[in-house]
């Protein structure tokens, strides 16, 4: 097949707005004798004028060859066989040329999932295995020329994201490609072609079959992707949250006076807020505050005046994630954190003795303490205290007492054994 080949001088594409360590894996493999495209993402922003987030590169070289060029290298990746070149904290991922969906050696369940395949293939198959066909151009280090197999150019000028072939069985081949259109669609501002739209009204459910920790990785960028908010109110327009969150979804289909609807928005503009200002963030946030609601509402329907209400919100919060981890495993070093934010919401309603001061040295205090504020302006009755904790944070730093970490951090080494 033959592409349209945009040459240097029609775009907008410059080597100046690669990545050097993108360029450095583009160049080595073209000298080593091998073809080598910027794909993806990297292409489409770039043409889009904007930033991209990483830098994705398609080759013939096969993952041992690539390997061998690279000492900064390892392969990766069970369903598909990719390499990672890392430069410090950049990884540039190098694929091989992939073979149809179709051919011989792959492997797919009887509804038409893919499983495996490291079939490899042409350019040109590469191309037509892709999710859309603005995420199908080809940035060839060669010529410096754009190559379009889809008419990615042309939708990417019109704003609009199509899938290549038809949308119901590219969906059946990978569900998660719903997530990536409404993602895109969010960050991009793009329209999604209506037949698409169909075709996720059809078969959002399928996400149902995919596996928990592959719907973590998913989640993390569609809400860490700096559009959270807009990702959010597309995933509920095209009912697709309620396979990420079902608890959220039930407990927002019912809201009253705008709670959580406020709460969830509020929390995720302040996400894409501090993204877009290079200030980190933390999927502990992020799923403590989706879960809030349903953590609240697990507590007043299993009332107890006999137990403490920490152990009660210890239950709740149990509870909860039991039933999240069947559709997002979150691991561990996100979930512990996440109940310490929780945890820490009714401690702060104690204000006098050595409480508030104790509680200022908690390792969690900070993401506790904004969460706490996110709450009192979604419109519960927290105002005041969240007022009584800024004043109180200031009046301290201001006082520059030591901090009660610090004493806690001299007692640890104490509680070791010594060493024999
Ligand atoms: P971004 O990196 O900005 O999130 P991207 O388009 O680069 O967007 P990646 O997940 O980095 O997305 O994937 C790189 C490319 O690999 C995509 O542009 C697409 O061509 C292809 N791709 C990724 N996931 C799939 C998928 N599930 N099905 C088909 N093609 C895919
Ligand atoms: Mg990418």
């Amino acid at each position: 097949m033959q592409p349209q080949l945009i040459p240097r001088s029609e775009h907008a594409i410059s080597r100046a707005n690669i990545s050097e360590s993108a360029l450095k894996v583009l160049y080595r493999l073209k000298d080593a004798g091998f073809r080598a495209c910027l794909v993806g993402g990297g292409v489409r922003d770039l043409l889009l004028g904007r930033e991209p987030k990483d830098f994705d590169i398609a080759t013939d070289a096969l993952p041992e060859d690539i390997r061998a060029l690279f000492r900064n290298s390892r392969i990766i990746g069970r369903r598909f066989r990719l390499v990672h070149v890392r430069f410090g904290r950049e990884i540039i991922e190098v694929a091989t040329f992939r073979a149809p969906h179709d051919s011989d050696a792959g492997e797919m369940t009887d509804d038409g999932r893919i499983l495996r395949d490291n079939v490899y293939g042409s350019i040109e198959t590469d191309a037509m295995r892709r999710d859309f066909t603005v995420n199908a151009l080809y940035y060839d280090i060669a010529n410096f020329s754009v190559l379009d197999y889809a008419n990615g150019v042309e939708d990417l000028r019109a704003g609009q994201l199509r899938l290549i072939g038809d949308p119901e069985v590219r969906f059946r081949e990978d569900p998660v490609r719903m997530l990536r259109a409404v993602r895109f669609s969010a960050k991009l501002g793009f329209r999604i072609d209506p037949e698409v739209e169909k075709a996720i009204y059809d078969l959002g459910h399928l996400l149902g079959d995919i596996s928990p920790a592959r719907l973590f990785d998913e989640v993390l960028k569609l809400f860490h992707g700096g559009a959270a908010l807009q990702t959010f109110e597309a995933l509920r327009h095209y009912d697709l949250f309620r396979f990420l969150f079902p608890m959220t979804e039930e407990v927002l289909a019912h809201e009253e006076e705008g709670f959580p609807d406020l709460f969830v928005a509020n929390a995720l503009r302040n996400t894409d807020d501090r993204i877009n200002a290079g200030k980190p963030v933390t999927p502990a946030f992020l799923f403590a505050v989706m879960l809030w609601e349903p953590v609240r509402i697990y507590m007043k329907e299993h009332p107890d005046e006999e137990l403490p209400e920490a152990q009660a919100l210890q239950i709740a919060s149990s509870n909860i994630l039991n039933r999240q981890a069947r559709h997002i495993t979150i691991p561990k070093r996100f979930s512990l954190p996440m109940r310490e934010i929780w945890h820490l919401q009714p401690r702060f309603r104690y204000t006098r003795g050595k409480r508030p001061l104790r509680l200022l040295g908690h390792p969690r205090f900070r993401a506790g303490y904004d969460f706490l504020c996110l709450r009192a302006q979604s419109g519960e009755d927290l105002e005041a205290s969240c007022q009584w904790w800024t004043e109180y944070q200031e009046k301290y730093s201001a006082e520059a007492v030591p901090a009660p970490a610090t004493q806690r951090k001299r007692r640890r080494p104490r509680r070791r054994k010594p060493a024999s």
